[in-house]
Formats: C-alpha cells, structure tokens, sequence
C-alpha cells in the first residue's frame, strides 16, 4: 500500500479525538511531502538536526513534533518552531526549553515523558518524580514552557498484557496529576505495534511510523 493508503487507514481505524503523530524519522523529504499532499499535516522526528533539514525544506504549516531523547544544547535549533516536545525529562531540559522559548517569544508545548516499561532501559520521570517537578520552586518560574501532558513508551515485547498494564499505568498517572495540573489534556502513548492497546487504555495522542512509512533501517 502507499503513505496515503497507510494514512487513511489507520485514520479510520483510531477515533477522531485520538491526534496521530506521523513518525518521519529517517524517511526523506518526498514520502513526507505524499502524506502532506494526502491531507496530514503532524509528524514526529527523533533528531533535532534533522527535523530542522525537514523544517527548513518543507511546507511551513506542518507541526513538527519532537518525540526524542533532547540534549540541552540542541534545544535553540529547533525553539523557533517545535509544536510539541514529548520526551521533556529533567527539569534542567525545561529550564532550556523556556530560556529558548524566550528568546522567540513564544510559549513551548512540552509533554514529560514518563518510564513506564518494566525493562529499565527507557528514558523518563517516576511518579515521584514528577511530583517533585511540579512542586520545584524553578518549575513555577517558567514562563515560557507549558506543560500539556505526559508521553510514555511501553516495553518493546509481544506479551500485549505487560504493554496494557504499562500504558495503564500511564493513564493512572495522568489522571491523578489532572488534579494539580488541570490544564493537562495530551497523553501520548502507542506506537505501530501497540497503539490499539494504547487507546483502549486512554490515549489521547498515537505516535506511527512504520505502519505507514514502511520499515526503517536504522533507528
Ligand atoms: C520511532 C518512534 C515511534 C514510532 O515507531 P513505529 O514502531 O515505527 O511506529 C514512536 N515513538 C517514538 C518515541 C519513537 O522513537
């Protein structure tokens, strides 16, 4: 099937309040642009320097979305146009991101992205640690930073019970941070394997790449 075909079907798979990130990581410019020409306008790069590339030779009203690892001293090449920042986690990373923000005059969308998988290998918060980022005498200086939601990857396996449990306890975790945060709406969870397990358990957001790019070589 082609990227259009993909799209379309997947979107009519997923309800419409579910936003679907289009993951373009290592995919060139023309399979981005057939998506861009079949209507979809949101997708998802892992590399802040080649998000920029893509950014600088596409359509400007495309909403890149960074889904990454971010190092702190990549953060001023993509400030002046990220939509949304899903794998904020440090509050060091969103001192960066604000300080950058400013500098564009503008307020940065940020999820904090939450380690969810029982394998110990995933960047993220705990549950406790959130809770001290919030309460952080410098998280409530930060004016150009909101914070929108929480992004978590579940443990990369075929046991579909363990991917539930994970993205449950993702969902839990939002919901009870609703109450300090009431603003939070975006909860970004499910990939190509897993996002049918993620938005019966909640998801609000579903980040795709090979079920509509084809496979990657490489990550
Ligand atoms: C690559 C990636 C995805 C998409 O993965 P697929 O399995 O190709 O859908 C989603 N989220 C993050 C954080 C990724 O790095």
């Amino acid at each position: 099937m082609s990227i259009a075909e993909n799209l379309r079907s997947i979107k009519k798979e997923i309800p419409e309040s579910v936003t679907l990130v289009a993951v373009s990581k290592t995919k060139p410019v023309s399979d981005i642009l057939e998506a861009y020409h079949s209507g979809h306008k949101i997708f998802g790069e892992n590399k802040v320097q080649e998000m920029v590339q893509k950014w600088e030779e596409m359509p400007k009203d495309i909403q890149w979305h960074m889904i990454g690892h971010v190092q702190r001293n990549k953060v001023k090449y993509m400030a002046e146009f990220v939509s949304l920042i899903h794998g904020v986690d440090s509050i060091k990373l969103l001192s960066e991101i604000d300080k950058q923000a400013k500098k564009h005059n503008r307020v940065i969308p940020c999820l904090l992205q939450v380690h969810i998988a029982e394998e110990d290998t995933k960047f993220g918060f705990d549950a406790d640690e959130i809770t001290d980022l919030i309460h952080h005498p410098e998280y409530k200086k930060l004016q150009n930073i909101s914070v929108q939601g929480l992004m978590g990857m579940a443990t990369f396996t075929d046991d579909m019970e363990q991917v539930r449990r994970e993205f449950r306890t993702l969902n839990r975790l939002f919901r009870e941070l609703k109450n300090t945060l009431p603003q939070i709406a975006i909860l970004s969870m499910g990939m190509s394997g897993d996002y049918t397990v993620a938005i019966e358990e909640g998801s609000t957001m579903v980040r795709i790449g090979s079920s509509i790019f084809g496979k990657r070589n490489y990550k």
